[in-house]
């Protein structure tokens, strides 16, 4: 993380950029990607379009966006007269991908998200999520994803990311602490790393989820077990922020996130980023993969001894094993109607790569048996709602933002076609190739 002054710097840098681009483009010089156009209006004519609604795709469909929001959707729209026409012919047009659980440690990573097609991103805990938060707000548009944050995570211990709260007045003190800076959800840590420490007790995490209603904000819970899983939606958790992962859920815990409308991100990624490097993943050869990941963090997870080590790390086994029953409590909550919020845990911990774990998990979802539709809206709508930016974004409709990606594939023939990706569009502007 560079200083603060260096970010500044940035910012007034990239202002610069934009001012510039706005004086060439009133003296009718060519049009950078990335600058946004005042009262313009774009459609885009003759591609399928997936909405995120999970309602069927539209064939030789018609978007219209108006200054960076979509006017009109569908296959009777009526190219409105002055817009810039774009031909979509063999095009798969879906909204910008939401990933409901990352972690963004620096501003770097920001473009790799957004390259990658991961429009917004839910940070679920670190230190330096509120000065990201306000870098992204300001950042010209095109420039920076969406950012929502937990700050701070809520944990028995202080690890890295989190602060410590082990009886219900220190909870509540936190809590009232956090809420100066507004997180867009508090997430609750309720887990002893398989007996490495203590985990917090129902009376700390139950005071954390009520002081932080009681001033109107959501919480979020990181569980492994399916008993802690019960526990804070009893106490009223509005988001499951893992897979439950110690065994098959039951019509209980299905009956509590109806009564609680909580959403569950199953992050099946993160387990895989336990166990995947006891020896060279496949997709390391990917060339979606190669062209955003940081060539030291591969070398990194290739590393013989590490992958030796990995191979009778116990955590690594227990994880790998119980990576199973996470998928399929996938499958029995999403046919039970549970909203399912794409997550992967990406950015919190080596190995997990932001950006194309998010492509990643959406084939994993289908392998435990979700269809790629429903993979899609997990990914959109769902993780939308999960946030609770429904009304902004997460689908291709009338008044939301124009968030969206143009793929050269469609992804319902193949999850894995989302990785082609033939550009990237945040509010309307596009988001600029890698310099
Ligand atoms: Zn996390």
């Amino acid at each position: 993380m560079p200083s603060r002054r260096k970010v500044s710097l940035r910012i007034a840098v990239t202002a610069g950029a934009l001012l510039l681009s706005a004086f060439h483009l009133s003296a009718a010089g060519p049009r950078p990607d990335n600058a946004p156009i005042p009262n313009s209006v774009q459609a885009w004519v003759g591609a399928r379009i997936i909405d995120g609604t999970g309602k069927p795709a539209i064939e030789n469909a018609t978007l219209v966006i108006r200054d960076g929001h979509i006017e009109a959707v569908g296959k009777r729209v009526k190219v409105p007269a002055g817009a810039e026409r774009i031909d979509g012919t063999g095009k798969t047009i879906i909204p910008g991908l939401i990933n409901a659980h990352g972690h963004l440690n620096n501003e770097n990573q920001l473009g790799v998200y957004l390259r990658d097609g991961i429009t917004t991103i839910l940070s679920l805990g670190g230190d330096k999520e509120f000065a990201l938060r306000e870098f992204c707000a300001k950042a010209p548009p095109g420039s920076a994803p969406r950012l929502y944050v937990a700050g701070p995570i809520q944990d028995s211990s202080a690890i890295p990311g989190a602060v410590a709260v082990t009886t219900p007045e220190q909870a509540r003190k936190s809590v009232d602490e956090l809420i100066r800076n507004k997180p867009d959800i508090i997430k609750v840590r309720v887990d002893d790393f398989r007996g490495a420490r203590q985990k917090m007790s129902p009376e700390v995490y139950g005071a954390v989820i009520d002081e932080a209603h009681k001033h109107g904000f959501r919480t979020a819970a990181h569980i492994v077990f399916l008993d802690d899983a019960k526990g804070v939606l009893r106490a009223g958790v509005d988001y499951i922020a893992h897979s439950v992962r110690d065994r098959e859920v039951d019509q209980d815990f299905i009956d509590l996130m109806k009564q609680r409308h909580a959403s569950y991100s199953p992050t099946l990624t993160r387990e895989l980023a336990v166990f995947t490097y006891s020896e060279t993943p496949s997709f390391f050869s990917d060339p979606f993969f190669l062209k955003e990941a940081d060539p030291a963090e591969i070398a990194q997870m290739r590393d013989p001894k590490r992958q030796d080590t990995m191979k009778t790390d116990p955590a690594a086994q227990w994880y790998k094993e119980h990576m199973a029953v996470a998928m399929r409590n996938l499958k029995i909550l999403s046919d039970a109607g549970i909203n399912i919020a794409m997550g992967t845990d990406s950015g919190g911990g080596p190995g997990r790569f932001q950006g194309y774990f998010e492509h990643l998990e959406l084939e994993y979802e289908t392998k435990a048996g979700l269809t790629p539709m429903q993979a899609l809206v997990s990914a959109t709508s769902g993780a939308a709602k999960a946030i609770n930016i429904s009304t902004e974004v997460g689908t291709l409709e009338k008044g939301k933002l124009a968030d969206f990606l143009v793929l050269t594939a469609n992804p319902l023939d193949d999850i894995r076609n989302t990785r082609a990706i033939e550009s990237v569009w945040v509010g309307g502007v596009r988001v600029p190739a890698r310099n």
